[in-house]
């Protein structure tokens, strides 16, 4: 049911109204920051545009709602690429869109990372997000509106907030050590991990290898307290340490996704927003084949 999720009493209500209207189609576009339930409530929709216990709800419990749960529902598909959605998924897409349900019920296509889109999947998309066959339903989840704008004013779009410390029975310290993120504040309550005890940055490196061997959420949690001792100490750090840094991510991995991760969090965690700007940028080169190891000592010695 809607009302098990504890958060969002605005956008829950309103998706319950749009159920109840029994539209024939649709398109919308759930936006909020990182750390934010976009897919939980991409998934409710789904759910409660499918469900066949509950009217204009969700029971959570019936085979279908099981069925879009676990990924094994055919007329609920995420399409997802972490580096951006292809025009060839976009095509995919299309063509599965055009073509008839499953199970004679609402197709409802989830796209990810929306705002990851490059322009020419982007113009695909827009062709058939436009107006979408009777019975299909598109949404968008996106971590910013910096997106195309008529890809916004095609869609119905719907701000999906944080959940607030409260929300998640933690402290605002663990809150604030998460950047809020449901997903990482969800494990970490189940870890027995004490935030209070220091991991030096000169560790990241070793952090980094034992998380991809054990993905352990006490192993992530070590990379971000080493990631937050090199941020309180930058200021007092020779140049030399800080490629030696960089240099230490790369020997934990060479994986692009991670260095971006690490990328990410030093941006929020830097208090000097005169080189956000320039901070983003090079994080961004890492979309292009440019040299990792050379990106990543670039970022540190400018941070
Ligand atoms: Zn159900």
């Amino acid at each position: 049911m809607f009302d098990d999720i504890k958060s969002n009493e605005e956008a829950k209500n309103f998706l319950k109204n749009e159920i109840k209207m029994e539209k024939k189609s649709g398109t919308y576009l759930f936006y909020g920051e990182r750390g934010s339930e976009l897919m939980e409530f991409s998934l409710a929709f789904a759910k409660g545009l499918n469900c066949s216990e509950e009217p204009f709800d969700f029971c959570g419990k019936c085979d279908v709602c099981l069925r879009i749960d676990s990924g094994n529902y055919p007329d609920v598909e995420i399409v997802e690429d972490p580096t951006g959605i292809k025009i060839s998924q976009v095509r995919e897409l299309i063509y599965k869109a055009s073509s008839s349900s499953y199970e004679g019920r609402k197709k409802v296509f989830i796209l990810k990372d929306v705002e990851n889109l490059r322009v020419e999947a982007a113009n695909a998309l827009l062709k058939i997000i436009e107006e979408p066959g009777e019975g299909t339903f598109f949404i968008l989840n996106s971590h910013s509106l910096n997106i195309i704008p008529t890809i916004i004013s095609r869609s119905t779009a719907v701000h999906i907030k944080k959940k607030t410390p409260e929300e998640m029975d933690v402290t605002k310290e663990e809150y604030e050590f998460f950047f809020g993120d449901v997903g990482q504040i969800e494990k970490y309550k189940k870890s027995n991990t004490d935030l209070s005890r220091p991991v030096p940055y000169t560790e990241i490196g070793l952090h980094i290898k034992n998380y991809i061997k054990d993905g352990e959420t006490e192993s992530k949690i070590n990379i971000q307290k080493s990631l937050r001792d090199f941020m309180r100490n930058r200021k007092f750090l020779e140049n030399i340490e800080k490629i030696y840094f960089a240099e230490e991510i790369y020997r934990g991995s060479r994986e692009r996704s991670i260095a971006e991760n690490i990328m990410y969090e030093s941006i929020l965690l830097n208090d000097d927003l005169s080189k956000t700007e320039k901070l983003l940028y090079i994080k961004g080169m890492l979309r292009f084949p440019v040299n990792l190891q050379m990106a990543l000592k670039i970022f540190f010695m400018e941070i």
